[in-house]
């Protein structure tokens, strides 16, 4: 038993969003209750302090409004802190990042019907033994979607693909920005309510390689929209994906330019606990991991 950081993303009802795996609002509130008997749930101000007991923060990644509009009334009601991550390219672009295209393209399309288009446009060849990573998936046709979609295409391919299924889904793309993302009023809201905000992207793209050239398309125009909206200068990062498939690089390069840049912690996406000395980067546990739904060892 030891400090531990919980990972949530989407924290609402199913409804109609079939390509999603949120956590019930109703579970997430009674895993706050599990939570607290072993551990203290804290602010991310207070992990450098010295802690008698073990604790537990709380971090969403994205910026998505169930965030808003469940957890942290949750959260509120019960007194709790918790750290948010939020995006700055869907309010400062208008443009909708690849990951939320294809949660909202496999939510609202049929596997059917986006198997059709996919096969007839792009070359589906080792798509079958591929798709294995996705053996969680029920349905063959989803986890072939889903290859296609967040590896078999590439990024260009996948956006102009379903930047035009979205289109004809949700014609007005400021409507959806609107609806799908926390607000900059919400965001300021959150902070005056004792949350802490931290950079989560721009445009949500994975770590490219080049620690320079990814703070400064990735994270300082984040951080500089935050603190035009909260007035002021986040000091913690959460990176899209964990940086994805070029994660243990970004652990190692990225460092320097976060600290340079202010920067005082930040949340990877690999599984563990968090010493008491803890390091820059922090391990976390996937809320599924943690009661009421899964089991870990960290409780
Ligand atoms: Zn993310």
């Amino acid at each position: 038993m030891g400090n531990i950081a919980a990972m949530y993303h989407y924290v609402r009802e199913k409804k109609g969003w079939g390509g999603i795996v949120p956590m019930h609002p109703h579970d997430f509130e009674e895993q706050l209750d599990l939570i607290s008997k072993t551990h203290r749930i804290i602010s991310l101000d207070e992990i450098d302090k010295s802690n008698s007991e073990p604790w537990c923060v709380l971090t969403f990644d994205d910026g998505t409004k169930d965030q808003y509009t469940f957890a942290f009334d949750i959260l509120k009601r019960k007194g709790i802190p918790a750290y948010f991550t939020v995006m700055s390219g869907p309010h400062l672009t208008g443009n909708v990042p690849l990951v939320h295209l294809v949660h909202t393209v496999l939510s609202f399309k049929s596997d059917e019907e986006l198997w059709e288009l996919l096969s007839g446009t792009y070359d589906t060849s080792g798509v079958e033994e591929e798709s294995q990573i996705y053996k969680y998936e029920q349905k063959k046709l989803r986890r072939y979607n889903k290859f296609m979609l967040n590896f078999k295409l590439s990024v260009t391919e996948a956006t102009i693909f379903l930047e035009s299924i979205f289109q004809s889904l949700f014609p007005d793309k400021q409507k959806f920005i609107n609806d799908f993302y926390i607000s900059t009023e919400e965001i300021v809201e959150m902070s005056q309510a004792g949350m802490t905000i931290g950079v989560h992207a721009h445009n949500h793209i994975p770590y490219n390689g080049d620690p320079q050239e990814f703070y400064d398309i990735e994270i300082g125009p984040c951080k500089d929209w935050m603190k035009s909206v909260l007035g002021i200068n986040p000091i913690w990062y959460t990176p899209a994906f964990g940086g994805g498939v070029n994660q243990k690089l970004m652990l190692d390069k990225l460092t320097p330019v976060l600290v340079k840049n202010g920067f005082v912690g930040a949340f990877s996406t690999r599984e563990g606990g968090i010493s008491d000395n803890r390091e820059f980067w922090m391990d976390r546990i996937d809320c599924i991991r943690l009661p009421p739904l899964g089991t870990s060892s960290y409780l």
